[in-house]
């Protein structure tokens, strides 16, 4: 198993005053920003991971929308920044929402923050984001820090084309048909993950998609900064063993399967389905059938829609 050299020590009294820079930066704006909905992404681990936009955002604005108004104060307070916060989540309700869109209704420049990295990337502020814009408010990203794309940096897998799929579902049956989903895709396949449930995940990911090329993404941007490059069955073996106990933030990056994996996957996958999908064909026609057995089990229509085909025929 590969692991990537040792991260460069951090020599926190060397580190930057950056409040005093953010006291500069005050120079260069005299304006308030213009009313809209900022998307401030802040770092994932390493503070001196933020925008000069981010900071002169965070600022300037009249309120800043957070996960926690009390992890978002520790943040600022390193850069000296003292702009009122409001607690958001999606879940917090239409009210909050509401609340957050009549100020910007009003005229007011929101900056939504989550704890790390970018706001909507398995974080709060989707549906924030779409009234607003719904509402014609003016809503502007800034780009920044995100595990997802740091770790695919890392990875030394394809970066040409991938899936994000934030975090697998808990409750087996939503679980077991986003396992299913990814094995339709040929392509990079990002996923995150808590260090209590990554052994499960990692075998889950085995048993579904076989031994892929799989990298191991951990406290990026950190201290402990480190990857770990192995097939997925080594990697999954490691993290299901009681001696592994896994620690801080992690992310898998899982390489796109070669053309026999794939091939083999979607024949042991026909073969399963070929039961439930013969007993649907005797009651629905063909399309209803196929898109029964797709919407259960998350297999691609067309590899179903051939197999209800052959099936038909046998039947003929
Ligand atoms: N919006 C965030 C982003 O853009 O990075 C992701 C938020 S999600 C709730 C938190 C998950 O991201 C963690 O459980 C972990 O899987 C991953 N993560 C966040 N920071 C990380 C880091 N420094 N190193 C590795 N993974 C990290």
């Amino acid at each position: 198993m590969k692991k990537s050299a040792a991260h460069p020590r951090i020599d926190k009294s060397k580190s930057p005053d950056f409040a005093a820079l953010v006291d500069n930066l005050r120079k260069s704006y005299t304006a308030p920003p213009e009313t809209g909905l900022y998307i401030v992404p802040t770092p994932i681990g390493n503070a001196e991971d933020i925008t000069l936009r981010a900071l002169k955002t965070l600022d300037s604005v009249d309120i800043i929308a957070c996960e926690d108004t009390r992890h978002t104060g520790n943040l600022l307070s390193r850069y000296g920044i003292n702009t009122r916060r409001l607690t958001y989540h999606d879940h917090s309700g239409a009210r909050a929402r509401r609340k957050l869109l009549d100020l910007l209704v009003g005229g007011a420049s929101v900056a939504l923050v989550s704890d790390a990295g970018t706001p909507l990337i398995s974080d709060p502020g989707y549906k924030l984001v779409f009234e607003a814009l719904e509402e014609n408010v003016p809503v502007v990203p800034l780009p920044g820090p995100s595990a997802p794309t740091t770790a695919l940096m890392f990875s030394g897998l394809p970066p040409d084309k991938y899936f994000f799929g934030g975090f697998l579902p808990s409750g087996s049956a939503n679980r077991r048909r986003a396992l299913n989903e990814l094995t339709t895709l040929s392509v990079t396949i990002i996923l995150l993950e808590s260090p209590r449930k990554l052994g499960p995940t990692l075998g889950d990911l085995h048993t579904a998609l076989g031994d892929r090329e799989t990298a191991l993404a951990r406290e990026l941007t950190k201290l402990h900064e480190h990857i770990e490059r192995a097939g997925l069955a080594q990697l999954a073996e490691r993290y299901q063993s009681n001696s592994e106990n896994p620690r801080g933030e992690f992310v898998i990056v899982i390489g796109p399967p070669t053309a026999g994996q794939l091939e083999s996957l979607q024949r042991t996958q026909l073969e399963e389905v070929s039961e439930p999908l013969r007993q649907a064909l005797e009651h629905m026609n063909t399309k209803s059938a196929v898109q029964y057995i797709a919407s259960s089990t998350g297999l691609s229509k067309r590899v179903l829609y051939k197999r209800a085909l052959e099936l038909k025929q046998i039947k003929e």
